[in-house]
């Protein structure tokens, strides 16, 4: 598809791309430290997936310790500077912190732990971890997402000869791929990818595995392999007009945003972006922020039902996305490239066993919205037929891949797995903290006497 933009001048997309959350300057990120109650039960800790020590990390910065706050954090999470930029803190951490009950501002924990972070990668990564001697075996992880690069670095430096596979060209998964500009560049993804390749993890690029090597030469060359494949594309829309020139997935669109110069990123001048979760509002507010004039979001429910965060939905506000609830497409209108949606209102039914209100059309209530772009952003598929391939793997009806809730391990003994391929698309730090256990479950498997759990 061609650009239909008037491309934007280079400081209007720095502006439009500008990070969300600033850094804290470190006279400010001293005053919020001591802000924080350290409260005796943490909720901010409970409420972390990585139970990152919270109110550690922060005393740490308050008495100005940021390396003993950096390595705090970095005993939990392995991905902690992303997690910092692009967590949703309001749900989690923040959303705990007993501030909010008091009518006051939640201590910022993102961007402190940001603060903390940065500190250590502007310091040339000092080492601030004991590895232990080599202990004679291999693990195999497929995937360098956040979920193999918690396992491999967790592994790493248990002792083990770790080797990530990876099918892309550059490594970091979604982190690098995925995750709005706006909240993560590209750069701080690849500061952890070279954290974990500093203890030792080698990363292999450009392997497909399945294709260019299979699972068999992995399991022969490996004493147990780990699977961090994550999710696939976004399923087809099935409806007409769907191969016509200007529809596009979400994670095709979101992956040129983040590695390809915005000026020549295609992008329509009105665009309808079909489906309302977390990715939906990025690739909307991600084509706003490249100069389209007009951008819809299409969901064939209410804004009650939608899946997206509360601020997700108010930042795609703000950016003037327009947003068209209980409507869904019915074909894509245009001769070879993209005309209209011809979209078909919707009203729900009453709530099922479930709950669940069944959105069903309104016969004649069909009408056109010009659009010169589709985004479809309706989820993502599991990636099943490779997962269905490997020998002794059990898959759930929703195509994830079932593991032990302790160890991670798969019905097949030899291989764990964790990530968005267990659980269909959570966060980044559900990913980092499954790595980091299935770290300790692969440990366990193979010398089950040494197991001094972390
Ligand atoms: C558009 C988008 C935006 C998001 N934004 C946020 C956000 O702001 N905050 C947040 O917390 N979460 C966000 N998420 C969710 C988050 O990115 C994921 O939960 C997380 O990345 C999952 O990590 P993972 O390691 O399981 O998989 P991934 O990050 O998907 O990594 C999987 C890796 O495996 C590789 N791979 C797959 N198959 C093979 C194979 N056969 N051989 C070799 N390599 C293979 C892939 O190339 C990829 O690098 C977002 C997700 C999307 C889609």
């Amino acid at each position: 598809m061609k650009n239909l933009v008037t491309g934007l001048r280079t400081e209007e997309y720095e502006k439009n791309f500008a990070e969300l959350h600033p850094p804290f300057t470190p006279g400010a990120a001293i005053t919020e430290a001591n802000r924080c109650l350290y409260c005796y039960d943490s909720p901010c800790m409970k409420a972390c997936p990585t139970h990152i020590d919270i109110s550690t990390f922060i005393k740490k910065i308050s008495t100005k310790n940021l390396l003993g706050s950096a390595r705090t954090i970095f005993e939990s999470n392995w991905v902690p500077l992303t997690c910092a930029k692009a967590c949703p803190v309001a749900v989690l951490c923040e959303g705990a912190c007993v501030f909010n009950d008091k009518g006051e501002k939640p201590i910022e924990i993102g961007r402190l732990q940001r603060f903390a972070i940065d500190n250590y990668f502007s310091q040339n990564m000092l080492p601030l971890f004991h590895k232990a001697s080599p202990n004679g075996k291999s693990v195999g992880i497929i995937g360098s997402g956040p979920a193999g690069l918690a396992c491999g670095a967790e592994l790493s430096l248990l002792g083990f000869d770790v080797t990530i596979y990876e099918s892309n060209k550059i490594p970091g998964g979604l982190n690098t791929w995925g995750i709005a500009p706006y909240k993560l560049r590209r750069e701080d993804s690849l500061k952890e990818v070279e954290l974990v390749k500093s203890f030792g993890v080698k990363i292999e690029t450009g392997v497909l595995v399945g294709t260019t090597v299979t699972i068999d030469d992995l399991l022969k060359k490996h004493s147990a392999l780990f699977l961090g494949v994550g999710l696939g594309e976004s399923p087809q829309l099935s409806v007409q007009g769907e191969e016509l020139e200007g529809v596009i997935g979400a994670l095709e669109f979101i992956e040129k945003v983040k590695s390809e110069k915005w000026h020549e990123v295609p992008v329509g001048k009105r665009v309808a972006v079909i489906g309302a979760g977390n990715t939906s509002i990025d690739a909307a507010t991600e084509a706003k922020r490249l100069g389209a004039e007009e951008v819809y979001i299409i969901y064939r429910r209410s804004d009650v039902e939608m899946s997206a965060y509360r601020f997700e939905y108010d930042l795609a506000k703000k950016d003037g996305i327009v947003f068209y609830f209980l409507t869904s497409p019915k074909q894509v209108v245009g001769n070879s490239f993209v005309e209209g949606l011809e979209c078909l209102k919707m009203k729900l039914e009453e709530p099922d066993s479930r709950g669940r209100r069944k959105p069903v059309s309104i016969p004649g209530s069909e009408f056109i919205i010009p659009v010169d772009m589709v985004i479809k952003a309706i989820g993502q598929d599991t990636k099943s037929a490779f997962l269905n391939s490997i020998p002794g793997l059990t898959l759930d009806n929703e195509g994830c891949v079932i593991v032990n809730t302790e160890s991670y391990q798969t019905n097949n003994p030899k291989i764990f797995a964790g990530g968005d391929c267990i659980n269909g698309g959570k966060e980044v730090v559900n990913a980092a903290y499954d790595g980091k256990r299935a770290a300790h479950g692969i440990n366990k498997f193979l010398f089950p006497m040494s197991e001094g759990e972390n």
